[in-house]
């Protein structure tokens, strides 16, 4: 999507996107962020370089650390001359003005490394769709070669759940006086963790916190044959970061080894599948016709008719 490349030349388009090509990767990013035209086809021309990247996401509530820690380990991965791409997402820019993590990374030497893509979205005016975009984006720079794609969400709430879960591996942070490990269950943390990190552990208090993690853990059981780690770690100094790579690593061996990396993304393609479908039978079934009719069914109704009856009148049109 250089001045010699027309925005509708998806083949060469895609071509500049395989070879890594910055600014193309960068301009493809915002149109399937837009959804714009042409985007679909663009990730259709991808697809079949989409897959090799090990998508990490990393969640835990505000303050515990996660832009310092994801920092670590993204340094830990250039060090060993691993690419990284990083969504950071945060679904409520609209309220805190879109200072979310990527904007804090853009500005340090990270940003300057052609090994590291960053990417921030923030909700652009609708909410709805941005766990679903966000894995959009990743496909985009796991196509584009990134060995490694971060997902970074500000909170813990249902979209930053959706987006992590679209991760192979799920890294969940924690940090002495966050409450304890009883709070993080009903978070729905516990559930959706393969690695548990308490970070801050220069802090007092880490080791317990971390004894509290492995207890409860011991008890929920194995996730599908995974015994899954807790470990202590220094974001501020990277005490620790080495290990949680080794554990990122391990678990990715682990997906592959026991078939769970196939079954996991069979998953999610399914769900994408139904999303395009459902989207497609919506988009064709309110036409401008239909609109118009529901308006005027709802004007000049005098009696009261009920949305079901409704519906059934569109649909019978
Ligand atoms: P996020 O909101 O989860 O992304 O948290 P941040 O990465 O912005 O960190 C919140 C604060 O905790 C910042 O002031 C960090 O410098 C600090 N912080 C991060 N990691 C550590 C750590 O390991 N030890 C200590 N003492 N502070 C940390």
């Amino acid at each position: 999507m250089t001045l010699e490349t027309p925005d509708n030349d998806i083949e060469k388009i895609a071509e500049l996107i395989r070879g890594g090509d910055f600014k193309t990767v960068s301009r493809a990013i915002r149109r399937v962020e837009d959804q714009d035209e042409g985007s679909e086809q663009l990730l259709d021309a991808l697809w079949p370089g989409v897959g090799k990247a090990h998508r990490i996401g990393v969640t835990g509530p505000p303050g515990v650390g996660k832009s310092t820690f994801t920092r670590r380990l993204l340094q830990k991965f250039r060090g060993q001359g691993r690419t990284v791409g990083v969504v950071a997402v945060d679904p409520t820019s609209h309220i805190s003005g879109g200072a979310v993590f990527g904007d804090r990374l853009r500005m340090d030497d990270l940003a300057m490394d052609p090994g590291v893509f960053i990417r921030s979205m923030g909700t652009r005016g609708s909410i709805g769709g941005l766990a679903y975009r966000a894995t959009e984006v990743a496909d985009v720079l796991d196509a584009s070669g990134k060995d490694i794609i971060i997902f970074e969400t500000v909170g813990v709430g249902q979209i930053e759940l959706d987006i992590t879960m679209a991760a192979d591996t799920i890294i969940v942070l924690t940090m002495p006086g966050a409450g304890d490990a009883v709070q993080a269950m009903k978070s729905g943390l516990m559930e959706v963790g393969d690695i548990f990190i308490v970070n801050k552990s220069d802090l007092s208090g880490a080791e317990q916190m971390k004894s509290i993690y492995e207890s409860v853990l011991r008890i929920c059981g194995e996730k599908s044959g995974w015994h899954r780690p807790a470990l202590t770690a220094n974001s501020l100094s990277g005490d620790g970061i080495e290990a949680a790579l080794r554990l990122v690593d391990s678990h990715r061996k682990f997906l592959q080894e026991s078939g769970l990396l196939m079954e996991k993304r069979r998953h999610h393609e399914k769900n994408r599948i139904e999303r395009i479908v459902n989207q497609r039978i919506a988009d064709e079934f309110w036409g401008k016709e239909r609109m118009e009719s529901l308006d005027n069914a709802l004007d000049t109704t005098e009696k009261r008719i009920s949305p079901y009856a409704i519906a059934e009148w569109l649909f019978k049109m």
